[in-house]
């Protein structure tokens, strides 16, 4: 199982839009996904349609140990992708885990075990923070991927995520890598989008994904019906961004993962 953090501590720049529907086309596609819902905001838990009832064991039992990650897993109503949800218990968790032994490494742990055989890939949906629950993501990942949304400040603030993932590099996790950069948010009537994206892709290279996300309603409404883009309208522009999406990470992916796609 290769694990990949969805991070950038910036909110609203589309982590949880492209968690969702990234995780859903790449289920669609035959890899068995698990989401982990890292945001006491629990969005991704809503825009998959889990109740509360779903969420008495969450991501916050699994960190502080009150429950395996076996129990907290939920089936979403897509198939091959399970989430394991968030409530509001979790912005407690950043404080507590202070106390924990451990505790930057409480994600990794909870990992360890049956879930390398029971999916192939899991997503991590974090907070819009570098806190200790980032941090936590980024120690039990192999991968980031960084969603940048595709206006005038996008860069602003990337140096902070690049230097944590550089201080988690070398303190923790010498493997983890930068997967990609997905451009979110693009409007193409709009001059400045184009000159943002030039701007990062001259900047940040081939890191950066050619699938860029445009900014389309379809992607904003989904959530509310608590259904992914992808099933809502998997024909609208941002669904098949999201497929595209999930076709180049997968080109990315390591081999052994790749193989069951
Ligand atoms: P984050 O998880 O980084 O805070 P979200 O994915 O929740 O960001 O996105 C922030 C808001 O923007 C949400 O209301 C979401 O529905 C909307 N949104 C995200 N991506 C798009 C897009 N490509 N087009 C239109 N709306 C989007
Ligand atoms: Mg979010």
């Amino acid at each position: 199982m290769i694990r990949i953090a969805v991070a950038n501590q910036k909110g609203g720049v589309g982590k949880t839009t492209t968690a969702i529907n990234l995780a859903t086309a790449l289920a669609a596609s035959g890899l068995r996904i698990l989401l982990i819902d890292l945001d006491p905001q629990g969005n991704a838990s809503t825009g998959l349609g889990i109740t509360h009832a779903q969420r008495s064991l969450s991501s916050y039992e699994l960190l502080t140990g009150q429950s395996t990650l076996e129990d907290a897993v939920v089936a979403s109503p897509v198939p091959r992708l399970d989430i394991i949800p968030a409530t509001v218990d979790l912005s407690g968790a950043e404080i507590e885990l202070i106390e924990f032994e451990g505790r930057t490494h409480r994600l990794d742990k909870a990992l360890e075990g049956t879930a390398d055989v029971k999916w192939d890939v899991c997503l991590i949906d974090c907070p819009p923070s570098l806190g200790l629950l980032t941090v936590n993501a980024l120690i039990a990942a192999n991968a980031i991927l960084v969603p940048l949304q595709t206006e005038f400040f996008a860069l602003e603030g990337l140096s902070q995520l690049l230097q944590t993932v550089e201080r988690i590099r070398a303190r923790f996790n010498p493997e983890l890598s930068i997967i990609g950069v997905a451009l979110t948010m693009f409007d193409r009537r709009n001059n400045l989008s184009s000159q943002v994206a030039d701007d990062v892709r001259a900047c940040l290279g081939k890191i950066v994904f050619d699938t860029v996300i445009p900014r389309n309603v379809r992607l904003s409404e989904a959530p509310s019906h608590g259904i992914p883009a992808l099933i809502y309208d998997h024909r609208c522009p941002g669904s098949e961004a999201y497929i595209a999406l999930a076709r180049e990470l997968i080109g990315r992916l390591p081999r052994q993962a790749k193989a069951a796609a």
